[in-house]
């Protein structure tokens, strides 16, 4: 089966066909900057890469100018948009009402719209592209993998919040969860790696958004992202976690608008917001230069991921094995050395020399002795997706 991934963000739509079940990759590409002059397309087969750069003013032409991209008779990858026999859409929020990948029909399209206050920034453009999608490739099925489908097992005692019980059983108020696909991915590599005795995980997810997630017995229990994707980890541009009464005190005191603390929240806070750079590598490199808020914002970062592996190892009574995953979680050895310095309480110990190698593969960055295994697994969004995809249509 060729399988087209789509995952349509406010300002991006990435995609990759991949073939089912033999995980082939036929193409990968992404389209970034919609909405400005300069939107940047990147596409890369086996034979071919091309980047190019147009004006693509919303998702409905970038969804266009990938399907001329695939359907190109020079170097494209098909021949008719029926050679797509399924498209799995990432959304991010399915709220409570997926917790399984979900075959889209209207009904799934408006409720997937109903979550939109709940994700402004992710749901709406996940919609645009399933609406363009099923515009494009009418005869392909359209599948809804959620972000928020793996935590649909963490039980109440976590994910409610200790305010009136009408807001939880009558408004859906609760901690959701994000990021589940690349979890259960890496929690699962994980498990083949290790074997199910090691039962007690936790999955640190460091990419632009961060979020950090307890699985035990393979399942979610846990997680850092709340009700939408900004609580928890110290993030690029989101605060993570922070007093709420800050957001009452800037409004009311300090004067500002409610919809510019939400702007400072999300796009102005996490490591920008301390440092003036939201890369993980520009923020290295400053703080090798002697950069003190460089170097306060990465050990702040650390700090924070530590206090939830504390955490969750108590919620778990244990821990087997850490992952790092992501951009930051799969490259940055300084950060997981940060995170994993002075954990001997926990028997935690990183082995320096192994933490340095790179390796597109699951690597074990443990020392010999260590009793928790450090496990550094490279994500794959798109392939759990596609494997989502095949097994609802198998
Ligand atoms: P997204 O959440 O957009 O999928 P990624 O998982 O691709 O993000 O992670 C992007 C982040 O990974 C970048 O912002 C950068 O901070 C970080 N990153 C990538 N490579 C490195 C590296 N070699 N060293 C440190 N950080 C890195």
């Amino acid at each position: 089966m060729n399988i087209l991934i789509i995952n349509s963000g406010s300002s991006s739509i990435k995609y990759q066909l991949l073939e089912m079940p033999t995980a082939q990759v036929i193409c990968a590409g992404m389209i970034e900057r919609i909405g400005s002059t300069e939107s940047i397309s990147t596409f890369k087969s086996q034979e071919y890469k091309i980047e190019k750069i147009y004006e693509i003013t919303n998702h409905k032409e970038g969804l266009e100018r990938i399907t001329a991209l695939l359907l190109d008779s020079e170097k494209g990858v098909i021949e008719s948009t029926e050679d797509i026999d399924a498209i799995g859409h990432r959304v991010v929020h399915g709220g409570s009402a997926f917790t399984e990948t979900t075959l889209i029909d209207n009904e799934v399209k408006n409720k997937i719209k109903m979550f939109s206050p709940l994700a402004p920034l992710h749901n709406p453009a996940n919609l645009v592209g399933i609406e363009m999608a099923e515009k494009l490739f009418k005869s392909a099925k359209q599948i809804a993998v959620f972000d928020t489908a793996f935590h649909g097992t963490v039980p109440e005692k976590a994910k409610k919040y200790a305010i009136p019980t009408e807001l939880y059983n009558e408004k859906g108020i609760q901690a959701y969860g994000f990021h589940g696909t690349s979890h259960k991915y890496v929690s699962e590599k994980a498990t083949e790696y290790l074997g199910n005795n090691y039962a007690k995980l936790i999955s640190i997810h460091l990419g632009n958004g961060c979020s950090i997630t307890a699985i035990k017995n393979g399942v979610s229990i846990d997680h850092s992202m709340g009700f939408a994707p900004s609580n928890g980890l110290i993030m690029g541009t989101r605060s993570g976690d922070i007093d709420h009464s800050i957001i009452f005190y800037m409004v009311n005191t300090l004067g500002y608008s409610l919809d510019e603390v939400n702007e400072i929240l999300n796009k102005k806070s996490g490591m920008l917001g301390l440092t003036g750079f939201n890369d993980l590598r520009d923020i290295e490199s400053e703080a090798s230069k002697g950069n003190t808020n460089c170097v306060l914002a990465l050990k702040m970062n650390a700090y924070r991921i530590k206090k939830y592996i504390g955490a969750y190892t108590a919620a778990m009574n244990g821990l087997d094995a850490i992952i790092f995953t992501a951009g930051i979680g799969e490259n940055s050895s300084l950060m997981r050395q940060l995170v994993c310095k002075e954990m001997d309480y926990f028997n935690l110990h990183l082995d320096n020399a192994k933490n340095e190698l790179r390796s597109s593969t699951i690597r074990e960055i443990n020392t010999k002795d260590s009793e928790v295994k450090i496990l550094v697994i490279p994500t794959n969004e798109e392939l759990e997706i596609a494997k989502q995809v095949f097994n609802l249509l198998n």
